[in-house]
């Protein structure tokens, strides 16, 4: 076996269009790869592969790409005997072949014989794209198997980039050693790749591709400039608001409009504010239920928005405004504007209204879970209460710490039940400390409206709960109503990217 198990193989090639197209300048890029620890080369074509053997003095995985047979989408990588020869003879140790069930001008079992007569010392691997082709082509004995063309054949378009479990499928059915090739990006998926039984792994692009490289870093600034302003939107049960917000994250505007209740008329008005202002670059959204981030679609409302469940808001706001939008929770948005401001890496908003709304932001990132619904710790189940809730279940602890309870607690300034809403935040952040283990702990919403005297007295039970709890860690955000519009802005600004 001539490749050694863990090594690390850089991919070296460059088509004719791009700027690096010259053998001497991608054996330099060998050369750079080697001295980072490459212990193998893959290259295209005879002159590539010489200059850099002798450049480098790097064992070489031969490829020869067939553009005729790329442009009729067959099979494509060394595919003719013409071109294993070429290879072999400029001194390829090991040869990949195309072996995806493709159309192919010469039969595969004919290439095999080829290299297997001829070239008897030389290695063959065999580039596939799922585990059909394995099973296709273990007949013919291959020397390696690798992953390279998952992805980029019609059949597995949908798979995910990098495939790295069909390693771990590959490795159930056969011993032959499997190189991990095809979209690895990050140092951790090649460990993976490796966990997952993985002989050794294959990196191009993400090591010898500048402009690619380039790209990535030009996508993520391009849609900027000082004419940069953004639309913060807070979609809640009573209210919208809305905040204008410059690239500075300056606030130039503030507005709130009722919630009219109907889902054409909530866009209308705002594509109507879009509108009016005229210069709106980006929009971000925050909406009260849970919201998946990817499609914009509101997975769970409850009915404080009539009709609310189902919506797609990125859609919505693209038809009106030709903007696509940022999409989160308002919790959400309105923990990222909290951090956005005091920048603990870990810390967690709660707001309290008509319900409770709670977000985390975990080691800088916004906690959101499968649907958006991470976080939503107004619905933990307080013991023995038995109150119903709004999300259907029975006895969340939003039923007796929402805005409601507080009013009617301190209308009446009953010491008694004060002092139990009291204990059960305390009960609530600590059992949050346990999910996650906070800087802080903040406070917004109406609960403000109840002063220092209340929150001193929520710190202390929270104090009595455990030698750790550290009251001071329990804070009132100086976030005001505008908050979850503030941190969809925000979130518009540093997670969206292009939006026309
Ligand atoms: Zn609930």
């Amino acid at each position: 076996m001539l490749i050694k198990p863990f090594s690390l193989i850089v991919s070296c090639q460059a088509f004719n269009n791009e700027a690096l197209r010259d053998s001497y300048v991608l054996a330099k890029i060998a050369l750079a790869a080697k001295n980072g620890g490459a212990s193998w080369i893959r290259a295209n074509g005879p002159e590539d592969i010489k200059g850099i053997k002798k450049l480098t003095g790097l064992p070489v995985i031969g490829i020869y790409k067939d553009f005729e047979s790329l442009k009729k989408s067959e099979a494509f990588i060394t595919v003719r005997k013409w071109q294993i020869k070429e290879i072999i003879e400029a001194g390829a140790e090991v040869v990949a072949i195309d072996c995806t069930r493709r159309p192919r001008p010469e039969p595969l079992n004919e290439l095999f014989r080829f290299v297997r007569k001829n070239y008897p010392s030389v290695e063959i691997i065999a580039d596939i794209a799922d585990l059909e082709d394995v099973k296709t082509v273990l007949k013919l004995k291959p020397d390696y198997f690798s992953t390279t063309l998952t992805g980029y054949t019609d059949y597995t378009m949908n798979h995910k980039k990098p495939d790295i479990e069909l390693i771990s499928k590959i490795k159930e059915i056969t011993d032959i050693p499997v190189i991990a090739e095809g979209h690895y990006k990050e140092p951790r998926q090649v460990r993976q790749a490796l966990i997952y039984g993985a002989h050794a792994v294959v990196v191009g692009t993400a090591i010898t591709r500048p402009q690619v490289l380039t790209r990535n870093f030009y996508d993520a600034l391009k849609d900027f400039s000082y004419n940069t302003k953004v639309l913060g939107v807070d979609i809640g049960g009573t209210w919208i608001r809305m905040v204008v917000v410059d690239l500075k994250r300056n606030i130039l505007e503030r507005f709130k409009f009722e919630n009219p209740q109907e889902k054409n008329e909530i866009f209308s008005e705002i594509s109507r504010v879009v509108q009016n202002l005229g210069d709106i670059t980006h929009i971000g959204v925050a909406s009260a239920g849970r919201v998946d981030v990817e499609t914009g679609i509101v997975t769970f409302a409850s009915d404080n928005i009539k009709n609310w469940s189902g919506v797609n808001i990125k859609n919505e706001i693209f038809k009106r405004t030709g903007l696509i939008p940022t999409v989160d929770n308002d919790a959400n948005a309105a923990a990222f504007a909290q951090w956005d401001r005091t920048k603990e890496e870990n810390l967690v908003l709660l707001t309290v209204g008509t319900g409770i709304g709670g977000g985390a932001v975990v080691n800088g990132e916004i906690l959101k879970g499968k649907n958006g619904g991470a976080f939503e710790i107004g619905h933990l189940i307080y013991p023995l209460n038995t109150n119903k809730c709004t999300c259907g279940k029975t006895g969340c602890v939003e039923t007796l710490l929402n805005g409601k309870s507080l009013k009617s607690a301190f209308e009446i300034k009953d010491k008694k039940k004060i002092d139990f809403i009291s204990e059960v935040y305390a009960w609530l952040i600590d059992s949050t400390k346990m999910f996650v283990d906070f800087d802080k702990f903040y406070l917004t919403g109406v609960i403000k409206f109840y002063g220092d005297e209340f929150l001193n007295k929520i710190r202390k039970q929270y104090e009595k709960l455990s030698v750790l709890n550290k009251g001071e860690d329990i804070l009132f955000s100086t976030l005001d109503e505008f908050g979850g519009a503030y941190g969809a802005a925000l979130e518009s600004l540093y997670f969206g990217g292009e939006s026309k």
